[in-house]
């Protein structure tokens, strides 16, 4: 994304407004408040904003677009594309609203979207209930759940949206809308999976299941061709209850680890089986048997320790992408152990994630999340250090990409980087596309909210 020339901001007058907190460059703070989850994004925006309420949120959103300000709009900063960040424009930043209403009888809840997975998890868990998101405690709710959700329950209750049941969205006019199946349905559509092209999502209401025990953990077996081929197999298998990440990648040297695999290929699953604790391990059972593991640490838990454990340095960058394919060809777990071998970056991995169950029981025009049938999400990323390395490592994802692919080329968007209009053509089919800009021609003709896979308004 080209820098933008830095905007004159009315920093004082912003601040006099607010019930939140703006922080300037020169502010004590503002190299913490300029970063994001990928610690390689060296931007300097004129203002972080750290906003408190609605309020708040239609005067930075008013000013922006007033003043021609290239706007960020951030929740967790875990953009690939580092689009929670800018060099000269306005970071809304909703870190700071965060708060989760848990209605435990009627299984609803209310989150504002700067909250994090693993604390909305953990103030639902209290109740004994849940929604599904990611695999990762830091990623903020709001970007997350409008790039769809696919996460330790994908398989039993669908992706995020799927439990979505409403939103409070400023949209570019800086007005406050109450959005869900009845009222602006048509913005509800697309809040589902079509990312923040559509304004400021402040609250997302969520429908909540009893999810309290699972058979869950993390599982380490040695990769070899053929445990990778069979876990794809047995997580295709598996009852949906059971939903897992597994990636494929050196094994890092953690205690935990025996020495002499340190910096050897692994398979590392991530596994949550919602459901009966004894059908749990029944339905672990075949991946367990794949090799002896190196590691095994899945057993009952509560579900929000799906989210517990350390918590590893943050990236400076990634290359790679994601696709949504039918399946592992032959040949394709060879590819990623060769891949493994060649890639020179920090640290490489090849992710799998089996899809399907309730996920592909939603038609696919009920949200702008489309591909419902596909049967396997495979994200493939290399962690560098230095900018100038970046095709190298472009060059080595690009490579692999090709070797599973296997002709298809639809991605989630959720971890597309910076792709613009191949992105949006992967992400989207070519009807959903056509609805997506209909609703950002009415909604936000002037693209303020561009910084995304950008859905172009319709002319
Ligand atoms: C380590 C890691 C693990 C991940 N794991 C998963 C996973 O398991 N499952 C999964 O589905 N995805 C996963 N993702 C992808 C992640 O869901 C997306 O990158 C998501 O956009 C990040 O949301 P965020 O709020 O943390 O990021 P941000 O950078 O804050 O936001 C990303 C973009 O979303 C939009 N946005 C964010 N909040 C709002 C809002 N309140 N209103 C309007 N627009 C908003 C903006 O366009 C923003 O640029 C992961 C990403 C990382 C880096």
């Amino acid at each position: 994304m080209p820098a933008t020339p830095p905007t004159e901001i009315p920093i004082s007058d912003l601040r006099a407004d607010l019930n939140g907190k703006v922080i300037a460059p020169e502010d004590p703070g503002y190299d913490d408040a300029r970063g994001v989850f990928f610690t390689g994004f060296d931007r300097r925006p004129a203002a972080v904003v750290r906003v408190a309420d609605v309020d708040d949120v239609s005067r930075v959103v008013n000013l922006a677009r007033d003043i021609g300000a290239e706007l960020a709009v951030r929740s967790g900063g875990h953009s690939r594309a580092g689009h929670g960040t800018t060099d000269g424009g306005i970071v809304l930043d909703l870190s700071e609203m965060n708060a989760v209403d848990v209605d435990a009888e009627g299984r609803t809840a209310w989150a504002q979207t700067g909250v994090k997975a693993g604390d909305y998890t953990t103030a639902t868990g209290a109740h004994g209930l849940a929604t599904g998101l990611g695999d990762t405690p830091t990623v903020g709710v709001g970007g997350i759940t409008l790039s769809g959700g696919i996460g330790f329950l994908v398989r039993k209750n669908g992706l995020t949206i799927d439990d979505m049941l409403g939103a409070e969205v400023i949209t570019a006019d800086g007005e406050l809308l109450e959005v869900d199946d009845e009222r602006h349905p048509d913005l509800f559509w697309a809040l589902r999976g079509g990312g923040g092209n559509f304004g400021v999502a402040a609250r997302l209401r969520f429908r909540l299941h009893e999810i309290d025990q699972v058979v869950g953990g993390m599982l380490m077996l040695p990769a070899t061709a053929e445990v990778i081929t069979g876990f794809v197999a047995a997580a295709e298998e598996a009852p949906e209850e059971l939903s897992a990440v597994a990636n494929v990648m050196k094994a890092p040297p953690m205690p935990f680890v025996p020495a002499e695999h340190h910096g050897k290929p692994v398979l590392m699953a991530l596994m949550a089986y919602a459901g009966n604790a004894e059908a749990g391990e029944q339905a672990i059972a075949p991946i367990r048997a794949l090799a002896a593991p190196l590691a095994d640490m899945v057993k009952p838990i509560r579900y929000p320790e799906m989210y517990e454990g350390p918590e590893g340095p943050r990236p400076p960058l990634a290359a790679g992408t994601n696709m949504l394919i039918d399946g592992l060809a032959d040949g394709s777990a060879e590819a990623i152990l060769d891949h493994l071998e060649t890639s020179t970056a920090m640290m490489a991995a090849t992710q799998l994630r089996v899809l399907g169950g309730a996920m592909a029981r939603v038609p696919d025009n009920a949200t702008a999340f489309a591909h419902r049938d596909a049967k396997m999400m495979v994200n493939v990323a290399a962690m560098y250090q230095d900018p100038s390395d970046a095709p190298e490592h472009d060059a080595w994802a690009s490579s692999l990409v090709a070797a599973l692919s296997d002709g298809q080329s639809s991605a989630y968007v959720g971890f597309l980087g910076d792709d613009g209009e191949e992105g949006v053509r992967r992400a989207y089919p070519p009807v959903t596309v056509e609805r997506l800009t209909e609703v950002k021609r009415q909604y936000d003709p002037g693209n303020l909210f561009r910084l995304n896979l950008n859905i172009q308004p319709a002319s």
